[in-house]
């Protein structure tokens, strides 16, 4: 009996202890598992949908087929991984690009001119009255400004006539008169490029290299798209291979067509391949570029008329000539463009890099001792920095 005792009491001892040792477990494992809670990250938000908008790479997230973390503490910054997802950027069509911007005005781009403008007619008006040191001041702004020696002698020449018929005396009124005369030989030229509806209009660019002959026939380019014609470019200039790659970059930028050549190749050829191509596709235009340097100034002149002449030829018609003088070289420039004007039957002007001078004052030695109307203006690198060129907005941007 006694034996029965002790075993029921073991038993019970035993069955007590047990219920103990499993109920602080489970207590146990309740208390960590709400510790682990606690440090676990907030899960992350559900996937959103694929973005179709371009801009820049998101971070990476955390792949989901990745090993879980058996380290306790702050997570590792994520690392790039071999086959992490890399979003491709995506495609937009040349066409569908947004305008770059509005054009510039003159008074916006004209800074340089107008300040070198600007600090002589601040001493000329600083006067009392109009005396020699008024007409030195004028004479030196204008030679600096490369207006050129014989366009500032017939200018001073003309405004001392007018002071002295008039009998002027007030540096505000002889400012005045600058302005109009300026306005007067600059004005009055017809500057819209001559397009005939029907037929590939071929528009030739010449002129040495580094002008901005390359750029200019890009931004030409995008301006006659947006006019809603389709455009060839002619890679003409077939002796550097860099010519024809940055104008194909510009074909791709304005939504044109691109025809060149092999390296070193014929260009009259590669003229003659884009009137074709502009024929056979309908296309209203074809901008050509041709090379500014050849191994003397009589083969450069020789192969202009040659590709004149092959692009001239029907289905093609050369409707513009533009040569392409950089603003910035001066009375250099002017010498560049006598000897173009001489031999490539030039009908226009395009100016470049005006907004990187003082020496605005070319524009008016081109139109007066060449002649030639300067039809467009760079203001810019960019692809709306081409604006027509305005007598009165140039003259009002250097003297306001
Ligand atoms: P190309 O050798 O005559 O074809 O000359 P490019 O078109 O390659 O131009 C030469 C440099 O002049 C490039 O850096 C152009 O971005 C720059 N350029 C062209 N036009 C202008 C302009 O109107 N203003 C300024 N600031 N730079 C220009």
């Amino acid at each position: 009996m006694i034996i029965l005792l002790a075993i029921l009491v073991l038993v019970v001892v035993v069955l007590l202890a047990s219920t103990l040792t499993v109920g602080t477990r489970r207590r146990l494992r309740r208390k960590r598992a709400g510790r682990a809670e606690l440090t676990r990250p907030p899960s992350p938000p559900p996937p959103a949908p694929p973005s179709t908008e371009v801009g820049p790479a998101a971070p990476p997230e955390a792949r989901p087929d990745a090993p879980p973390s058996t380290e306790v503490g702050p997570a590792a910054p994520p690392e790039a991984r071999p086959d992490a997802f890399e979003p491709t950027p995506q495609e937009v069509p040349p066409s569908l690009l947004p305008a770059e911007g509005q054009p510039p005005s003159f008074r916006e781009r004209l800074g340089k001119a107008r300040g070198l403008f600007g600090q002589y007619v601040g001493s000329i008006r600083s006067r009392g009255g109009i005396d020699q040191a008024s007409w030195d001041d004028l004479e030196e702004v204008l030679i600096k400004a490369d207006v050129g020696v014989s366009t500032t002698a017939s200018l001073l020449e003309d405004l001392r006539d007018q002071v002295q018929t008039q009998h002027m005396n007030d540096p505000d009124a002889l400012v005045d008169a600058l302005k109009e005369r300026l306005i007067e030989i600059v004005g009055g030229s017809e500057r819209s490029l001559n397009f005939e509806p029907g037929i590939p209009n071929v528009w030739l660019f010449v002129g040495v290299n580094g002008v901005g002959k390359t750029t200019t026939i890009g931004k030409v380019a995008r301006r006659q798209v947006a006019l809603g014609r389709s455009v060839v470019l002619a890679a003409g200039d077939t002796f550097r291979a860099a010519a024809a790659d940055q104008l194909g970059r510009w074909a791709d930028r304005v939504g044109a067509d691109l025809v060149r050549g092999s390296e070193g190749g014929d260009p009259g050829s590669v003229v003659f391949d884009a009137v074709q191509r502009a024929a056979s596709h309908h296309a209203d235009l074809v901008l050509a570029d041709t090379a500014g340097r050849l191994h003397t100034k009589v083969n450069l002149m020789k192969e202009l008329e040659k590709i004149r002449r092959v692009a001239d030829r029907p289905p093609g018609k050369v409707t513009e000539v533009l040569l392409v003088v950089d603003a910035t070289t001066g009375q250099n420039g002017m010498m560049q463009a006598r000897q173009f004007t001489d031999a490539a039957q030039v009908t226009g002007v395009v100016l470049t890099k005006l907004d990187g001078t003082a020496r605005g004052g070319i524009v008016v030695a081109i139109q007066r001792e060449l002649g030639v109307p300067v039809k467009l203006v760079g203001l810019g690198e960019g692809a709306d920095d081409l604006v027509e060129f305005s007598p009165e907005d140039f003259v009002d941007a250097i003297f306001s």
